[in-house]
């Protein structure tokens, strides 16, 4: 009988035990809930690089940064695939093929495993010899190893990852032609007379995305036109309102019209800028003047305005001075509340669901 008991309550020792680190092991990193949606903004100095982690523990990264800086931008990515407690990018989706976008795709399949690429077709800057054209015929070059999966993506369509709904917005130069769910109402801010430098490279072919999340909606359009914004925006709101807005394009001019981000109403907006690069006093105006906005992030300080041309310096990753790589981390839950973690000063903000 003793015998038994002490049996007994060595198994009972070992099975708390390997419960103990079965919920360890399950735990993500930097706080998150199992069921929380991790983003890391990534500074690769005004290019974009944004790394979604799904509950699912799927992974897609939207732009892969610059070429060049001895690996920096793919060091980055792979530091905060670190920080998640993920080992591979299940999709990298490129917006468009110029430098700061898929400058850094051979550095990063490199240095970390890659599932699926996704792109929104041919290039369109093909000037011989040009910028844009090298980064095309390396990306190309990636894909002919043939250890990659490809896909194209279309206005429309949902993509293939688990964990969050992410519905593609524009490709290719084409947008949405339905209202999703929330949109189809008539935008009052259509009538905001406005006309910003025309674009047509391969910026007005950037593949864009509204993400859902929970009650949470995400949208990161990479570095789309206003002319492309009029499109699904006037007369009708397709989007409807979006919680959170990657402000287009870094903050430059030709993107960020009034009747885009008005329109949705974020409550938070995270600007991808550089020192001197994006952060145009317009868009930072137009962002921080929208209704409902709560928080603009910006990963530097933008050089190009003075203090009252910028978000408020505790929303800065990386003050004015050398570039620090300093992130933020967003943390959502499907419940609709949400932090933004600044690396720079360790603060966390915290935002209860609506
Ligand atoms: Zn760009």
């Amino acid at each position: 009988m003793t015998l038994f008991v002490r049996a007994h309550k060595r198994q009972w020792a070992w099975m708390l035990l390997a419960l103990f680190v079965a919920i360890a092991a399950g735990l993500p990193k930097a706080g998150a809930a199992k069921r929380d949606l991790q983003v890391y903004f990534i500074d690769v100095e005004g290019g974009q690089s944004t790394l979604f982690v799904t509950p699912t523990g799927q992974t897609l990264l939207i732009d892969t940064g610059w070429p060049d800086n001895e690996g920096r931008d793919a060091d980055r990515i792979v530091a905060a695939a670190k920080s998640a407690g993920v080992t591979r990018i299940d999709y990298v989706l490129l917006t468009h093929y110029h430098d700061d976008h898929s400058g850094g795709i051979p550095q990063l399949v490199d240095k970390i495993p890659v599932g699926t690429f996704i792109d929104h077709g041919a290039n369109i800057d093909t000037k011989p010899g040009g910028p844009t054209e090298k980064i095309y015929a390396a990306y190309q070059q990636v894909l002919a190893t043939g250890k990659y999966k490809h896909m194209v993506a279309h206005p429309g369509d949902v993509l293939p990852i688990t964990g969050m709904k992410v519905t593609v917005i524009s490709s290719d130069g084409n947008v949405i032609g339905h209202p999703l769910p929330g949109g189809g109402e008539t935008n009052q801010y259509c009538s905001v007379p406005e006309t910003k430098p025309m674009d047509h490279s391969e910026n007005s072919h950037s593949l864009g995305v509204l993400i859902n999340f929970g009650k949470l909606k995400i949208l990161d359009l990479g570095d789309l036109t206003w002319d492309k914004e009029m499109l699904f925006m006037c007369p009708v709101n397709r989007l409807g309102s979006v919680d959170i807005l990657v402000v287009s394009h870094h903050g430059l001019n030709p993107s960020s019209s009034h009747a885009l981000v008005n329109g949705i109403h974020p409550r938070v907006a995270i600007m991808n800028n550089a020192a001197a690069k994006g952060g145009a006093p317009q868009v930072i105006d137009t962002v921080l003047q929208s209704p409902g906005l709560e928080t603009l992030w910006q990963l530097h300080f933008s050089e190009k305005g003075g203090a009252e041309h910028n978000t408020a310096a505790q929303y800065i990753a990386n003050p004015q001075g050398a570039d620090l790589g300093n992130y933020f981390v967003l943390t959502a839950s499907p419940k609709g509340s949400f932090t933004v973690f600044n690396s720079g000063d360790k603060q966390t903000k915290t935002y209860a669901a609506k």
